[in-house]
């Protein structure tokens, strides 16, 4: 079974991040995408802003009825800060027969060298590099190149020795983030739209971000 692995801080979860998994999902014919909510986000300057039981409770709304979509709380689980390196270790231990792939924005591969052991990642997932702002593929390319020297590429995508995987997957760019939608909520402004109704709802109802 292929299985998209989908991190991200989820702070909130938002319709951008739903179409990345839809996308990819659809495009790489992957059976299933598990989003995992950072526990303690190694790379945000900031703290979250919602605890981690309420960013989960929100992902579990957004992907209600999605039978292709699913939710782990490996992350909230584990102490200290939340290594991709260690949730992917400890997937691949339990799940040996899946072939994982870990789906991530071009602004987050950017500066994927400040990741804890990245250059072990790709022996645990194949990468998939979607397009994220106003940089093409090149610099996608340009920095797996960098960062992967002895990987070989092939039009689409970077081999490795190990038959490690680096991809680069072209979704339907939309311009939202999780810090739109804070900031307006902040400002007193609707985000009906930008999240699904029932996280909009759950939002509105506790009150949450304000
Ligand atoms: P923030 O605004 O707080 O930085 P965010 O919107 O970037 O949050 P994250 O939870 O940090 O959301 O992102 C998780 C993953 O989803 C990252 O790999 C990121 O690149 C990707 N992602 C988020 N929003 C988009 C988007 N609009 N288009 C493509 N990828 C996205």
């Amino acid at each position: 079974m292929k299985i998209g692995i989908f991190g991200g801080t989820f702070d909130p979860i938002h319709i951008a991040h739903l179409r990345v998994a839809e996308e990819v999902r659809e495009g790489l014919g992957l059976s299933e995408v598990w989003f995992i909510p950072a526990g303690t986000p190694p790379h945000k300057r900031n703290a979250p802003h919602l605890p981690f039981k309420e960013r989960l409770k929100l992902v579990e709304l957004a992907i209600e009825g999605n039978p292709a979509f699913r939710v782990l709380d490996i992350e909230g689980r584990r102490q200290g800060p939340s290594y991709t390196v260690d949730t992917l270790t400890e997937l691949r231990k339990s799940h040996l027969q899946y072939e994982f792939y870990f789906i991530l924005g071009l602004d987050a591969f950017l500066e994927f060298e400040t990741w804890h052991e990245y250059h072990r990642l790709p022996e645990l997932a194949a990468l998939v590099v979607i397009n994220r702002g106003p940089l093409g593929v090149k610099s996608a390319v340009n920095k797996a190149r960098q960062l992967f020297p002895t990987f070989e590429f092939r039009r689409d995508r970077l081999l490795g020795p190990k038959n490690q995987k680096i991809l680069f997957l072209q979704v339907t760019p939309l311009e939202i983030s999780s810090t739109l939608i804070r900031q307006s909520l902040w400002a007193g402004r609707s985000i009906r739209y930008l999240v699904p109704e029932s996280v909009r709802l759950y939002i509105e109802k506790h009150r949450l971000y304000l």
